[in-house]
């Protein structure tokens, strides 16, 4: 790229705020995609990705140089101290240049060439379609039916092309309706539960202090007679009842109970883009302090009031959930109602139905709520350079309301945090084309479906690293109604101290787990590999004693005749000695690596000369000699490493705290995803299964993985 003059920087030191005295010396590299810092000494590497950059500042010049700060939208902040002033002037309008792109061609997703995992730029651009996702609530129906009206976005640009309305609202009254929303954001269907009652959505009536609208009022009438269960519906503003009051001022507004039929009207007192935005840099100018005491953290988060923020979405999404769930429909807004409406609107969903609890549902979710219904994904992550103003983590609140119900009901969800991690980076990221662009109109012009690869094509390929090992749907009832509590809302650490080493759980549960599982299903194979050699032997031995007689010998000797009553001996030793290893509860740290003092080797290989050599073809698998038939039952590791301190995969990848970390089932190590893909049967395994391993464990032709 041409607007990287100097590709790379000399004698750089980058500051860690936990070890402010002895900075890591390396080299700074400017890769088109990545800022990346190598530290030769230490052998580490700090990859930055230009389109995470958030703000990137000059501080005053110390003694040892200029010190720039360059903070992410993935909360990662990196202080660098350059030793030329004018080097750090470059580097400065150099990153600012590449993180901001002008135009929106410029983004990472349209140069972005092929996936991990070699997958077509078609996969995952066809796994979600909103027909099939209303279908599934069994509509269109009676009530509602799909509306021609926006085919190409004559009523609304912002929102889906396909829209479910009542099926007695006609044209007038939805052209009606539109005009008399703001943007043209007309109520539409969001969410049908199985008892009729629906959660519908727009944007605010352009009412003023008194301008009324006929075909608004019948909209919402109808919508209110879709739910043939109840008499009224509810009409939910989730703005402060002030901001909606100032908005009559520019002839915007809320619903006068007077004028629509049967109507409860609620206001519900969430922030705006502004106050959240705010609320978010405290925060992390909180979690950036250098050492902070308790009470500072602690005033410094109380004063974010980001917490509240959190709380005061999922009350209103819960209010939402527990009025459909007793049978009323409710109508939701906000101003535009692309933000604080898509909050609220899925938040709701997801406490409702059990399927947006599963990571497909909550990707349909996002698709239904967020990409179609048009909200800003490009001005609120700021993909490229527009108005600082447009900037909020709307998208970031949903992930982090997400966590904490994940938090409060782990059994009932099918994913884990990485998964929301995941969709947040990839949010902000724009290596994948799903979330560029502010609506479903702008994602068709750009061709993003032809021109770049979806997130939810890599995602479904990678589904075992955000399973959530608890996930066990039927210990809850369909409907999640959390408790919210002030002291049930958390801080997420895992979110906005990501990048901090110490303050995570060393082995985070839901690594844990499925790791166990997995290395006992790698043991169960390894033993039923045992059992059917140990069968294979004693019945080469049994068929020899029958065969003393005869003059065709099954089994010949290396050296001599070994006695074939001491090789039984071994074999019982052994069937003991490996049941003694599992049931007198010795923990598998107990048993070593197989590639050091297998116990195996103890108990067979004591006297290698006295085991036979097996030269008849009886069995074809088994091995011709005993440094074979060593070698054979060695490729399975019986330890496996700890994930806890693990920093880097055998393929010097750096694991970080959040990455998933595999086992290499040949010696037991922790390698990273992309080594996890180079599979290969291995002969130890009673299994057809192909194991993960890493580079040192795969056989020759498998020394690149496999995509
Ligand atoms: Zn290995
Ligand atoms: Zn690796």
């Amino acid at each position: 790229m041409d607007i990287i003059k100097t590709p790379k920087l000399e004698n750089v030191q980058l500051l860690d705020k936990y070890n402010l005295r002895n900075p890591s010396k390396g080299t700074l590299y400017f890769a088109t995609t990545h800022l990346i810092f190598v530290d030769h000494e230490m052998r580490k590497e700090t990859w930055i990705l230009l389109m995470h950059i958030s703000s990137v500042e000059r501080l005053p010049i110390t003694t040892t140089g200029s010190p720039l700060l360059v903070r992410t939208k993935t909360f990662q902040s990196v202080f660098f101290v350059i030793p030329r002033e004018r080097d750090c002037h470059e580097m400065h309008q150099t990153l600012l240049r590449l993180s901001q792109p002008v135009h929106i061609e410029e983004l990472y997703c349209f140069h972005y060439k092929s996936t991990p995992d070699d997958l077509p730029k078609s996969a995952g651009w066809n796994f979600f379609d909103i027909q099939t996702e209303f279908q599934r609530m069994n509509v269109p129906n009676e009530q509602w039916v799909l509306c021609n009206g926006n085919k190409d976005y004559e009523l609304c640009d912002t929102y889906p092309s396909e829209i479910y309305v009542p099926a007695k609202a006609s044209t007038a009254i939805l052209l009606g309706s539109a005009s008399f929303r703001s943007r043209g954001r007309l109520p539409a269907l969001a969410y049908l539960h199985p008892n009729k009652a629906a959660i519908a959505r727009c944007s605010q009536p352009l009412s003023g202090f008194s301008a009324r609208c006929m075909e608004d009022e019948q909209m919402l009438d109808l919508i209110r007679r879709a739910n043939p269960n109840c008499g009224y519906m509810y009409v939910v503003d989730t703005r402060p009842r002030i901001n909606a009051m100032v908005n009559r001022a520019a002839g915007k507004g809320y619903e006068n109970e007077a004028f629509y039929e049967n109507i409860k009207f609620q206001f519900m007192g969430i922030g705006n883009i502004h106050v959240m935005r705010k609320s978010l840099q405290k925060l992390v100018e909180t979690c950036e302090q250098n050492t902070p005491s308790m009470s500072s953290f602690l005033s410094g988060l109380e004063s974010s009031g980001w917490l509240k923020h959190i709380k005061s979405i999922l009350d209103t999404s819960r209010w939402i959930a527990c009025a459909i769930d007793g049978g009323v429909s409710v109508c939701v807004h906000c101003s535009d109602g692309w933000d604080r409406t898509a909050q609220v609107c899925s938040l709701a969903a997801l406490m409702l139905d059990p399927h947006y609890r599963t990571i497909n549902g909550y990707q349909a979710l996002i698709e239904k709520d967020w990409l179609s219904f048009g909200h800003k994904f490009s001005a609120r992550c700021a993909h490229y350079a527009c108005d600082a103003r447009e900037r909020a983590p709307v998208f970031t609140q949903l992930l982090d309301c997400t966590w904490q119900l994940l938090r409060l009901s782990p059994e009932a969800f099918q994913f884990n945090e990485r998964f929301l991690l995941t969709l947040h980076d990839h949010a902000h990221a724009c290596q994948y084309g799903t979330f560029i662009g502010n609506c479903q109109k702008d994602r068709r012009d750009l061709r993003l479906s032809e021109r770049t690869f979806s997130l939810w094509g890599y995602m479904a390929n990678h589904l075992n690293e955000y399973k959530n090992p608890l996930y066990n749907p039927k210990a809850h009832p369909d409907v999640l109604i959390p408790d919210l509590t002030a002291q049930s809302i958390r801080f997420w650490r895992g979110m906005y101290c990501r990048h901090e080493h110490g303050v995570h759980p060393r082995e985070a549960l839901a690594d844990l787990l499925p790791a166990s599982v997995e290395h006992c299903s790698a043991l169960d194979h390894h033993i039923n590999y045992l059992a059917k050699r140990i069968s294979t032997f004693k019945n080469l031995l049994s068929s020899k004693k029958a065969d003393k007689h005869k003059d065709s010998a099954v089994v010949n000797y290396q050296i001599g005749n070994a006695d074939t009553v001491e090789i039984d001996t071994k074999i019982n030793a052994l069937q003991i000695d490996n049941k003694l290893l599992y049931e007198s509860g010795a923990t598998l740290s107990e048993l070593e690596c197989a590639n050091h003092d297998h116990p195996l080797k103890e108990a067979v290989l004591v006297k290698p000369n006295k085991i036979p050599l097996i030269t008849e073809k009886a069995d074809d698998t088994i091995p011709g000699s005993f440094a074979q038939l060593e070698t054979e039952v060695n490729t399975v590791a019986l330890d496996w490493k700890s994930i806890k301190n693990v920093t880097e995969c055998s393929c010097s990848t750096p694991l970080e705290h959040f990455s998933r970390k595999h086992h290499c089932w040949g010696c037991g190590r922790c390698v990273c995803t992309r080594c996890v893909c180079r599979r290969a049967p291995l002969p130890a395994l009673a299994s057809p299964r192909a194991a993960p391993l890493c580079a040192a464990c795969a056989p020759q032709d498998l020394a690149t993985p496999a995509n």
